[in-house]
């Protein structure tokens, strides 16, 4: 057994890659890394010339040095297939003298589609040696979004199942169809009384109860997670820097060996921290640049040394990026620190006790080697989505726009230059349409989207336009208390 992977918080226990994303977070509340990272790099010359399936495979070899070459390339051969709208996964496209990394082409629209299409087959292969019977069940509070990518990336994966919890009457109606619509033998849906931190805190509650474990552990089931501090979701997202720059080679932008520049729209700083870990694979990145919205904690903690989340939490047209605890950064820290575990420990108490931690300038002036920082309100996003409209007749969603917006702003420094895309502009139809300076009074999620293409002659990605005739398969609305029971019930039908 390849031991590779131990938590942020102690060296002691090491545990293979297939133990860290069955687990997903280590016993002791850190993030599972790798002292490895690095000592391993992808041959440059051989990845410009790759595709994406060939890229994934070497990046997912390299991190997860414990699947077989033949069971990575059966995960990414399911993960990337037909279930993305494009062959190339994640396209590069033209805007201005930039570039946008298109990361929504995948089933829900999403960016993160990409890791939740991978991590449930990683799941699916590290269960495969135990034994036979049960299964791992993934359960899930969602403010929208998440939900349907955990539903689409689990349905009828062999020996998961999915449950997702959704505050009823307080999401989107197009988010709400993507979930109830889901189809697989081993998805569960329902939406509950009370607001998404309620269905996050049951969720919680849920995991620690022990009675339930011990139930479910006679079936041989297990809960789990597929938050984004899963190893599982983190690794996947390394293979499109590595895939954004071998485009650029082909496509004769760049020589292999320059230098570019990533802008990432940011909210718990998974996508932005695989960047990192591309560049410790060899990849030649100048800056990371963070582009927080108005809840910036990341921006004030780049600049300052100083993380506060003692703060308001603003609801902005970026939900996506509404976060001001941004787990990923725990790995960053680690990694800065020289893998001092003490010291990351005393940093996330500090943070989960008095809400603030400072870094010393040691540790600042090497992050800041690699990363810098921004952050656009909403009216500056929306600003972003009309002139990339009007200017480059390029249609952006609001998160995409808070990218741009804050690297139109970073002084062009002759590298070129990649702003993620992390969501298809028609997830959120009525906000851009306004911000096209449209008026969406009256008009519901369809008819929003209606508008959107009548005027801007881009077509609504099928995912999304075929909800309007889906069937609903899941109408169950239960009240807090009744959680429990309906997690167990699922694993009680799913794992029969
Ligand atoms: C999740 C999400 C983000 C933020 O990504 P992190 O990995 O949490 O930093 C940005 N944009 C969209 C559309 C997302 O769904």
């Amino acid at each position: 057994m390849k031991t590779f992977y131990h938590s942020t918080r102690s060296a002691n226990e090491a545990v293979t890659s297939k133990q860290a994303i069955l687990t997903g977070i280590a016993p002791d509340g850190g993030l599972y890394v790798s002292d490895q990272l690095g000592q391993a790099t992808l041959e440059l010359s051989e990845v410009v010339s790759s595709g994406y399936h060939t890229i994934a495979r070497n990046v997912l070899s390299t991190l997860l040095p414990d699947y077989t070459a033949d069971e990575v390339a059966s995960c990414v051969a399911g993960a990337y297939a037909e279930n993305f709208d494009t062959p190339d996964v994640t396209p590069l496209t033209a805007v201005g003298s930039d570039w946008l990394l298109e990361l929504w082409h995948g089933p829900t629209c999403a960016f993160k589609d990409v890791a939740l299409q991978m991590l449930p087959r990683l799941m699916s292969v590290a269960r495969a040696g135990e034994a036979a019977g049960g299964g791992v069940m993934i359960v899930t509070a969602t403010s929208g979004d998440t939900g349907k990518a955990a539903l689409d990336g689990f349905a009828d994966v062999a020996g998961t199942g999915v449950t997702v919890f959704y505050p009823a009457g307080k999401v989107s109606d197009i988010q709400r169809l993507q979930m109830v619509t889901q189809r697989g033998a081993n998805v569960a849906v329902a939406g509950i009384r009370g607001t998404f931190d309620d269905a996050q805190t049951q969720v919680k509650r849920i995991f620690a109860d022990r009675e339930v474990a011990a139930r479910l552990a006679e079936k041989g089931v297990v809960l789990s997670s597929a938050n984004s501090i899963n190893v599982g979701r983190l690794v996947p997202q390394v293979t499109y820097y590595f895939d954004a720059y071998a485009q650029m080679v082909q496509r004769g932008v760049i020589s292999c060996g320059d230098a570019i520049d990533y802008c990432v729209p940011t909210g718990n700083f998974g996508d932005v921290l695989a960047g990192y870990y591309a560049k410790q694979l060899g990849l030649p990145v100048g800056q990371l640049i963070v582009a927080s919205n108005t809840n910036k904690v990341l921006t004030d903690f780049i600049q300052t040394g100083v993380y506060d989340r003692r703060r308001e939490f603003v609801k902005t047209i970026s939900p996506s990026m509404d976060i001001l605890v941004s787990s990923n950064l725990e790995r960053l820290l680690y990694y800065l620190s020289d893998g001092d575990c003490e010291r990351v420990a005393s940093w996330m108490a500090n943070l989960s006790g008095a809400g603030v931690y400072t870094l010393p300038n040691d540790v600042m002036d090497r992050m800041r080697e690699t990363f810098s920082c921004g952050f656009a309100t909403d009216d500056e996003t929306r600003a972003t989505i009309r002139s990339t409209w009007d200017e480059q007749g390029v249609l952006i969603d609001p998160h995409t726009a808070v990218g741009k917006c804050v690297l139109d702003r970073v002084p062009f420094e002759g590298r070129q230059r990649v702003c993620l895309s992390t969501a298809n502009p028609y997830k959120f139809s009525a906000d851009v349409l306004a911000a096209l300076g449209k008026s969406v009074e009256g008009l519901d999620g369809f008819a929003c989207m209606d508008e959107l293409e009548k005027l801007t002659g881009v077509p609504a990605p099928a995912q999304l336009s075929s909800l309007r005739t889906a069937a609903v398969l899941h109408d169950t609305v239960c009240d807090q208390a009744e959680m429990s029971d309906f997690v167990e019930a699922a694993c009680e039908r799913v794992f029969a």
